[in-house]
């Protein structure tokens, strides 16, 4: 079985950039030719997102990097997932690994939130991710398994589910997975969903991959036939590298 979602990149831009660099990324981004076939979505920090919103050229869409688990109220530092869509924003990236790991979100909460964020109309960026002695102790899959269960167990739908596989070891460390090890795990994903949601969720849900990917080797992975797409950290700061990683659809 392989994938038939439209293939869909997006830049998690994570805590970098200032006023002057963002304004710079926007302009890059509204230059640049972008292939027709590909969803764009870019996800800035919170405090640009109106900007990027207001600025960036509709052809691309705009995602949170993280939203509250549940109804906004008195949760200091917190933005809900009802303010996100009030902003006009379309997507949250959610179960980033740097969340899970550096601020120790777990499954449990990280499938709250997603069920949150699709009910109030948010589209979800879900992501997954071994850490490096989980694969080298052979728990790949497992980890993963988990990993979706819980987004599974609370979900409405998966219709507006980007799955995003990212394994730990190859985030920021210019070590990215070879295509045979993504295209790998992207496979047991969809046998996953087929066997525990259904074969249309399986075929339908784009699985995309993250981890060092950059304008050098995206083309490579993007022929593997489960890899849908990307998420892009570190390459998507440079706009025309960004813009390489999109028209590397295949
Ligand atoms: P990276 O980050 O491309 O800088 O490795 C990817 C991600 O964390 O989404």
């Amino acid at each position: 079985m392989t994938g038939t979602g439209k293939f869909f990149v997006g830049g998690n831009w994570k805590a970098n950039g200032n006023k002057e660099s963002v304004k710079k990324l926007v302009q890059e981004l509204n230059d640049a030719k972008l292939e027709d076939d590909v969803d764009v979505v870019v996800a800035p920090p919170y405090i640009y997102l109106d900007y990027v919103l207001n600025n960036l050229n509709k052809r691309v869409e705009v995602s949170a990097q993280n939203s509250w688990v549940g109804k906004g109220g008195a949760f200091t530092g917190e933005i809900s997932a009802e303010q996100l869509k009030d902003l006009g924003a379309q997507w949250v990236i959610l179960g980033h690994s740097e969340r899970r790991h550096i601020l120790g979100e777990t499954n449990e909460t990280i499938g709250k939130k997603a069920a949150y964020a699709l009910n109030n109309g948010l589209k979800v960026i879900a992501c997954i991710g071994e850490l490096l002695e989980e694969r080298e102790a052979g728990k790949t899959t497992e980890v993963c398994f988990g990993q979706l269960k819980a987004y599974a167990d609370a979900v409405p739908s998966w219709k507006d589910i980007v799955i995003a596989y990212e394994p730990v070891w190859a985030i920021g460390t210019g070590k990215v997975a070879t295509p045979q090890q993504a295209q790998e795990v992207h496979a047991e994903i969809r046998k996953w969903l087929a066997d525990n949601v259904s074969a249309e969720t399986a075929s339908e849900t784009r699985i995309i991959y993250g981890g060092s990917v950059n304008a050098a080797n995206s083309a490579e992975l993007a022929k593997q036939e489960d890899i849908d797409g990307f998420l892009v950290g570190g390459a998507s700061l440079k706009g025309p590298d960004f813009a390489t990683i999109i028209n590397s659809v295949r």
